[in-house]
């Protein structure tokens, strides 16, 4: 198995060793040629959602990205990946990849809050380690997103069909719940 992770800008490295963790081999996709490889699986990893959109408008990388997760590529969003997944973002004029139907919301916990950890339970999983970092959540889900996860009442996971998002940074801890998950949809 090998998984592609999204390399133009942010937290790729971690997800890279996560899955080293479960002996799962990775690449970064870093140019629209790295596209080209096979791979079962997709990670799109945390950082500035507007940087990442904007590159892989950029670089080519859009139409393909796009229709890969279309036609069921299993893809794990985190954090600024949830938002490119994302069909609407609330307070944000242009939306990205848009595979997601759901709506978040953008630096959604303010300033003071803009970074905490707290752990909660994912689909069947209790105690997963959740660190958010200027996170955003989702406002929305079309019905048949299935919701994983909802911290203080807002929605923090979820999965439909091969997507499975997440608002929080679940490579920045050690517990490889997520990644597992993800891994057997792969
Ligand atoms: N605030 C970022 C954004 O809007 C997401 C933050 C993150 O990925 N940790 O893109």
């Amino acid at each position: 198995m090998n998984i592609g992770i999204l390399a133009v800008q942010g937290a790729f490295i971690e997800h890279a060793k996560m899955l080293e963790k479960l002996n799962v081999s990775s690449f970064e996709i870093r140019k629209k040629e790295d596209l080209n490889r096979d791979f079962d699986g997709l990670i799109l990893p945390g950082g500035e959602s507007t940087t990442q959109g904007k590159l892989i408008r950029e670089l080519g990388m859009y139409d393909i990205l796009k229709s890969r997760i279309e036609s069921g590529l299993p893809t794990l969003a985190t954090c600024a990946g949830l938002i490119l997944l994302a069909e609407n973002i609330a307070n944000d004029s242009v939306s990205h990849l848009a595979t997601l139907p759901v709506t978040v919301k953008r630096n959604a916990y303010g300033r003071q809050l803009g970074s905490f950890f707290t752990t909660s339970s994912f689909g069947t999983h209790e105690n997963v380690p959740m660190t958010f970092i200027r996170a955003p959540y989702v406002e929305t889900a079309s019905p048949d997103v299935e919701i994983m996860s909802v911290v203080d009442d807002k929605i923090v996971g979820v999965k439909y069909k091969n997507q499975i998002g997440v608002a929080f940074h679940p490579e920045l801890n050690d517990d490889t719940t997520i990644h597992q998950m993800f891994i057997d949809l792969c």
